[in-house]
């Protein structure tokens, strides 16, 4: 916990020391905090080797993203709500988003009981998926879904 917040305000520093000593280990510990920043920020400090793969690494992240977007939910539960999937991912935003599941995915404005428990099994899927995902020391691969979409992951 206390490592983690000492990343959060020295971000820009531990980056810079990371490149400089070739530290993998320590841009897998900062992953999730930098898919918070841009690419051209990124791009300050990593060296252009250690940037390519930081853009191939954030690239699957775009790729779970997308995949998201375009998956069929159905939480068509006959309530002539207008569509509670378009709802849900409409708080979809960037890669930043996904470690704010709880936001994307609050069930308040839901119509049901049903719709609310099929989203909450949405996020526990896409939190297993988020998981899984490799790390940036990984050799770099395509982002492709679990076969039947989140309730498979
Ligand atoms: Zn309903």
């Amino acid at each position: 916990m206390f490592f983690r917040s000492v990343l959060s305000e020295h971000v820009d520093e531990i980056l810079k020391y990371a490149a400089r000593h070739g530290c993998d280990w320590l841009i897998d510990e900062m992953a999730l905090l930098l898919l918070q920043k841009r690419l051209d920020e990124i791009a300050i400090y990593l060296p252009d080797d250690l940037f390519k793969r930081w853009v191939l690494y954030y690239q699957m992240w775009v790729d779970l993203l997308q995949y998201l977007r375009i998956l069929n939910y159905g939480t068509s539960c006959g309530h002539q709500v207008a569509n509670n999937d378009a709802a849900t991912l409409r708080k979809l935003g960037g890669v930043e988003s996904l470690q704010n599941l709880d936001l994307v995915f609050s069930v308040e404005d839901l119509c049901c009981e049903g719709t609310k428990a099929t989203v909450r099994a949405w996020q526990k899927g896409l939190e297993r998926l988020i998981q899984a995902m490799p790390r940036f020391s990984d050799p770099p691969v395509k982002f492709v879904g679990p076969p039947g979409g989140l309730r498979d992951a």
